[in-house]
């Protein structure tokens, strides 16, 4: 079974870090709608392989990511949920998670939002720390972080998976800790936990390189990479994808299909699609994939992933998890030359301690997590 991505473009606020397709302008937000809709059926028969029901492909995940979703209402992703069930079938489904921040948290809405078929909520927190907040230029406060939990669990959301942000040079250590005990107290099921990253063209970079924030640093990033692992680890949660944790049975279906090479569906400007080692991409412009789909073309371009491309791809997801790389697919999929190459390679991260054989898996070590895109990518072909 598969799942669907369906990307909302809108935010409140930009975010100075920020590299996603996004505006603050809401001016399309009625077209966008409709566009979706109309792209949810001209996508119906993308699946040509799913089991069907009804003469629908059988759905198990939908995520409604951005952008920030949380800003449509309630009768908008009701909308989008009743056209995909016309479409898909939901009737077996898993998980419906709705990516949200704090501020559109309301108590009103999330009574609203329970009576939806959205089980999940990932809520982008980043910080419990106004300082932070404000040099990542969030739109909410510390108040309405710790506020919009409370009104989740109030509401009755219990599968919550909070995000976080390390690394800002406005955070030292204990502020690092704090943020995640807060977490941690609350008995929050699912963190996922991200490096600041300085992307180019965002408000951020320009601000460091004129000097107007400070700098993010390597060594600052690696000491708070290091202290989350070892807090999560004394909590019992699972590390099992380098920027998730989960207490057990609580990983995210819908992502853990992405790294698993299972097809899904990306809806919406800028969202991908992967089948049959085919890669798609939507147009990363809102208004362009409004005017595409309105005439009935399906906005995408695609490219089919070559052997070569397909291991590496393979590589680098299989190492981000806890499961690794496992080389008994690699032998049937890619052929046994391969195996003994990767083998090859490996060897010098198994002598410093940074990737371990376990039975026919290659998996990199609590030590050897901060390298794991440098090691997976020293291992392709
Ligand atoms: S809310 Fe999310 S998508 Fe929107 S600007 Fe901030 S980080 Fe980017």
């Amino acid at each position: 079974m598969a799942g669907i991505y369906i990307h909302v473009p809108y935010c409140r606020q930009a975010c100075s870090y920020c590299n996603f397709h996004f505006s603050v302008s809401r001016r399309t937000q009625a077209d966008f709608i409709n566009a979706i809709c109309k792209e949810i059926g001209l996508q119906r028969t993308f699946f040509d392989s799913l089991h069907m029901e009804g003469g629908r492909p059988v759905l198990k995940t939908l995520y409604f990511g951005g952008g920030t979703p949380s800003i449509l209402s309630i009768s908008d992703l009701l909308k989008i949920i009743g056209r995909l069930d016309a479409c898909f079938s939901l009737d077996a489904v898993e998980e419906i998670t709705l990516e949200a921040n704090p501020d559109d948290l309301t108590m009103e809405y999330l009574v609203a939002l329970k009576q939806t078929r959205v089980n999940r909520l990932s809520i982008g927190i980043q910080s419990f720390h106004l300082s932070d907040l404000k040099y990542m230029n969030r739109v909410h406060s510390p108040a309405q972080a710790f506020q919009s939990i409370k009104n989740a669990n109030k509401a009755g959301f219990e599968n919550i998976s909070i995000d976080l942000i390390y690394g800002t040079p406005t955070m030292n250590d204990t502020m690092w800790r704090e943020n995640l005990e807060y977490i941690l107290d609350l008995g929050i099921p699912h963190i996922s936990a991200y490096a600041l990253t300085v992307e180019n063209k965002t408000p951020l970079e320009y601000m460091i390189r004129k000097g107007r924030q400070a700098p993010v640093l390597d060594d600052h990033i690696a000491r708070q990479f290091n202290i989350m692992q070892k807090m999560m680890q004394k909590y019992g949660y699972l590390h099992y994808e380098i920027s998730n944790f989960a207490l057990p049975g609580h990983f995210s279906k819908h992502n853990l299909s992405y790294w698993q090479g299972v097809p899904y569906l990306g809806i919406g400007p800028s969202a991908h699609s992967y089948k049959n080692q085919q890669r798609f991409w939507n147009i990363a412009n809102t208004s362009a994939y409004i005017d595409s789909v309105e005439k009935g073309e399906s906005p995408h371009t695609s490219e089919i992933l070559s052997e070569t491309q397909a291991l590496n791809e393979y590589v680098m997801t299989s190492l981000r998890t806890m499961w690794g790389c496992d080389l008994d697919n690699v032998a049937a999929r890619w052929g046994n030359t391969r195996v003994d190459a990767i083998r090859r390679m490996a060897q010098k991260f198994i002598d410093k301690g940074l990737l371990e054989e376990m039975g026919s898996n290659l998996i990199i070590t609590a030590k050897g997590k901060l390298f794991a895109d440098g090691i997976a990518a020293d291992l392709f072909e």
